[in-house]
């Protein structure tokens, strides 16, 4: 993309030849020099054959893409739907709050609760308001936060979530999506409910991050660079999921690395390519998540990985997730990992600090009808969920257990 390399002969003339020389171009060269270079020659010979010829690009570059459509500005979104005092102080309440769960200084357990993904606004916040309800009655022992998810990694193709195609119909309008899951985490944050998500376009969190209060690395990207170089930058703590084999030391390498700061292509407020510099985030946990078709909630699993986090000297923060591998996927199955879970909670283990449970308003998933209108209401279409009935079983079960037994 920056410079041309050809074959030319002594005279100048294209010929392949002859002994390939490299001809510059003032692309390549012009005022710009490498660190201690003070001679173009010390980088190409033949200066004799030098020919100022900037190259057309576009024939090169861009040869899969078929357009740049342009998005709103961070900036011009925030105008749009500006955050609000309450939900402003509903965000920076509950950060405050799982902060000191890290830290011990409040011995709640946190729980991330909620759809496996958000695909329709109506339904997610009827979820909302009864999570919402809920919260306050279990508040003394449990911090409850929605799982807000917009962003579905895949294993293959799929559909990828509301941000990239909210009208579930491959039309794609990111730009739409954006809005529409800003308006809805405001209106979750409004309800006095905090939002978790999982951050996997690292641009995303520009749009969005004012009103998420816990994110989560997939267990798809916990080992990649980019999610850890973000999650450095994060304003929120970060769970970090084992990997999809079952390895979690991808998990403890990558609150290693989020914990320093990084220097990384992103972009600002105002929508310009940017060098961001990031402080390192301080408040990254373990979230097990079984894999390689087996669960790791167990209490043997759980010692192993305080042990391996105490190793890398890192504070035993765990959450456990009730879904996803530690229950085959079998959603019926995740009250019985909550209960294993607070057992173990209750009888004096203290690395784990959290819990998450898929959940929705009704039981199971669907797959993506053609006909959209046939999509049922309050269904997952991604993993399958356990029911409101059974969520709320399960968080007032998990609180009757914890209250006997203060810890
Ligand atoms: C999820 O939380 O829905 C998810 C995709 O999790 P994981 O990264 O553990 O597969
Ligand atoms: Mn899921």
């Amino acid at each position: 993309m920056y410079f041309c390399m050809e074959t030319v002969s002594a005279a100048g003339q294209a010929c392949s030849q002859r002994m390939p020389v490299i001809r510059k171009t003032d692309f390549m060269t012009g005022n710009t020099r490498y660190p201690g270079q003070i001679d173009d020659n010390a980088v190409l010979s033949n200066r004799d054959h030098f020919t100022p010829q900037p190259m057309n690009s576009q024939d090169l570059e861009n040869i899969n893409v078929m357009s740049f459509d342009a998005m709103p500005t961070p900036e011009e979104l925030h105008k749009r739907l500006p955050l609000t005092e309450h939900a402003a102080s509903v965000v920076n309440a509950s950060r405050e709050a799982l902060r000191a769960i890290l830290d011990r200084k409040d011995k709640r357990l946190f729980v991330v609760v909620g759809p496996c993904s958000i695909h329709d606004p109506v339904a997610g916040l009827d979820y909302a308001r009864r999570l919402s309800a809920l919260q306050k009655e279990v508040s003394e022992t449990m911090l409850l936060v929605m799982r807000v998810y917009f962003e579905k990694p895949r294993t293959t193709t799929g559909w990828k979530g509301y941000i990239n195609d909210p009208d579930m119909d491959d039309s794609f309008h990111v730009d739409r999506g954006m809005e529409l899951a800003r308006k809805f985490l405001l209106d979750v944050c409004e309800l006095g409910l905090p939002t978790g998500t999982e951050a996997l376009d690292p641009i995303s969190p520009q749009y969005l991050g004012d009103l998420i209060a816990w994110t989560a690395i997939g267990a798809r990207t916990t080992e990649s660079q980019t999610h850890r170089e973000m999650s450095s930058g994060l304003s929120t703590p970060v769970g970090f999921k084992n990997g999809t084999d079952g390895d979690i030391s991808i998990a403890i390498n990558a609150i290693l690395s989020a914990s320093h700061p990084h220097s990384f292509l992103g972009l600002n407020d105002q929508g310009r390519v940017a060098i961001v510099r990031t402080r390192g985030n301080q408040y990254g946990h373990v979230v097990l998540r079984g894999g390689d078709g087996r669960p790791n909630y167990d209490t043997v699993s759980v010692a192993m990985a305080e042990q391996a986090m105490g190793k890398a000297k890192l504070a035993p923060n765990i959450v456990v997730d009730c879904s996803h591998a530690n229950s085959f996927k079998r959603p019926e199955l995740q009250p019985l990992v909550m209960t294993d879970v607070i057992n173990q909670v209750v009888h004096g283990n203290s690395s784990i600090v959290g819990l998450m449970i898929e959940s929705n308003l009704v039981a199971g998933n669907q797959k993506i009808p053609d006909d959209l209108t046939q999509l049922k209401y309050g269904c997952s279409v991604t993993d399958a969920c356990v029911d409101w009935e059974t969520t709320e079983k399960m968080l007032r079960e998990a609180h009757a257990h914890l209250r006997s037994a203060p810890r």
